[in-house]
């Protein structure tokens, strides 16, 4: 084989044709970009039983599924990206895909078309969702390290920030904010809102570039919620912000608690009342688990909180500075997410349990300005504050027994999804905490 510097690059490009599957992981086909034209139309074959694939490979044995069926990755036009310069490697051109039948139907355990229905079902009540995925991840193995936050540990990792930023501008997620967060070698990047399809798709975006930009740099990134035993996590916040149907948002009323609208408040009681559920989907791995513990400043309880980061659901503050609209920045943030998570199943769920709320006219819960691991039992049973909860095993319960979430899916995929989760947990059965860390950093 030719050493890869002696290859010639340009002009042998492939576009990807892609879905991310329930358990985070973005997988597809290519084609020859130049033939891209005659693919666009009719996707790429797909199977079933791929649904039920763990993040590890095996497929979870007692899927539904099992050798029948075949399926399309059928490319949606507006979701295309392209990072067209990468340092010593070939363009990466990918389009995220809806899953369908052969017959072009949507298939109903495809995550982007469970999501697309979420929005339609929002946007019959009258609302829309704009969010922004903010995603934290580590470099892994040896390597410089620096002080939290500094200006240091923005520097060692040069040029890794401005090339990552760069890329993601290029494929057009509208980069914000790079930084050096509170763990080892661990970093943030945040991208502008944008509407609930697009930010989910923003997402997988985000994951799959700076891993491919480290990758050229030599280096790997893990979005793991945890890449070590000990240590901080890598957490996913979704910022959530209603609109109208004309874009205008409808989320802040500068009378009220938090200054969350009427509205805004009912969306979030059903959130709030239906988190243990979600988390079955949102902190969906085994490892999420070890992210999701008390003062960790990621979520551990069904709260809801003004700028408070150990409340699950937390209201993020606005600025009057720079001219800025409070009205127009208002929104809340749900922090029980991480990368083993679906972007477009975990931000569907969320939808769905707001849509809930605003049905059954919940009143806002109630706000929680302090950790609620300081609280008494009997302070957190006042406040209506629970657990979350502390396994995957839990979390699976808690959806099986929310009649609610679970009716949200066919039974189809609650089999399917249910094969695979318990085919993830044989795969880390017996592993001790820092193997745990090590087996999902690998593929996270
Ligand atoms: N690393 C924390 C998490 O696991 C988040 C820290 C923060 O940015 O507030 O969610
Ligand atoms: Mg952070």
């Amino acid at each position: 084989m030719a050493n890869a510097q002696d290859i010639e690059i340009s002009g042998s490009e492939l576009v990807s044709f892609v879905t991310t599957d329930w358990a985070g992981i973005t997988r597809g086909r290519a084609v020859p970009y130049a033939d891209l034209d005659r693919w666009l139309g009719k996707g790429c074959g797909w199977v079933p039983a791929n649904a039920a694939i763990t993040a590890f490979d095996p497929i979870g044995p007692d899927n539904p599924w099992g050798s029948s069926g075949d399926l399309r990755l059928l490319p949606d036009p507006d979701a295309g990206f392209s990072v067209a310069e990468l340092p010593g490697a070939s363009a990466l051109h990918a389009y995220q895909c809806d899953i369908v039948g052969t017959d072009g139907a949507p298939w109903d355990c495809c995550p982007r078309t469970f999501l697309r229905r979420a929005i339609r079902d929002l946007e019959a009540l009258g609302f829309q969702v704009v969010a922004a995925f903010e995603h934290e991840f580590q470099l892994l193995g040896e390597g410089p390290v620096a002080p939290a936050f500094s200006l240091q540990g923005q520097r060692v990792a040069d040029p890794l920030g401005p090339v990552l930023v760069r890329a993601l501008d290029d494929a057009g997620t509208e980069p914000e904010m790079f930084f050096p967060e509170y763990g080892r070698r661990q970093f943030e990047v945040t991208c502008r809102p944008a509407a609930a399809l697009a930010a989910a798709d923003r997402a997988v975006v985000i994951r799959e570039v700076t891993r491919e930009i480290a990758r050229l740099l030599g280096s790997r990134a893990s979005f793991s919620p945890r890449t070590a035993a000990e240590g901080v996590g890598n957490g996913v916040h979704v910022h959530v912000s209603l609109t109208d149907l004309a874009g205008q948002p409808v989320g802040f009323d500068a009378e009220r608690p938090g200054r969350i609208s009427e509205v805004a408040g009912r969306f979030a009681a059903g959130i709030i009342r239906h988190l243990p559920a979600l988390c079955a989907l949102t902190a969906p791995s085994v490892i999420s688990y070890a992210r999701l513990v008390p003062h960790h400043w990621s979520a551990a309880w069904t709260c809801f909180g003004d700028r408070n980061r150990e409340a699950t659901l937390r209201i993020c503050p606005t600025t009057t500075l720079g001219g800025g609209d409070p009205a127009r920045q208002l929104h809340y943030e749900y922090r029980a997410l991480d990368a083993s998570a679906c972007p477009h199943l975990a931000l569907g769920a969320i939808i769905r349990a707001g849509i809930e709320g605003l049905e059954a006219n919940l009143p806002a819960p109630p706000l929680v300005d302090i950790d609620p691991g300081f609280l008494s039992d009997g302070e957190r049973e006042a406040l209506g504050v629970r657990r979350l909860p502390s396994s995957q095993t839990e979390a699976l319960a808690a959806l099986e027994a929310d009649a609610v979430v679970s009716g949200w899916f066919s039974e189809e995929m609650l089999a399917g999804y249910r094969a695979m989760r318990a085919k993830e947990r044989e795969l880390v059965a017996g592993l001790s905490p820092a193997d745990l860390a090590a087996k999902y950093a690998s593929v996270y």
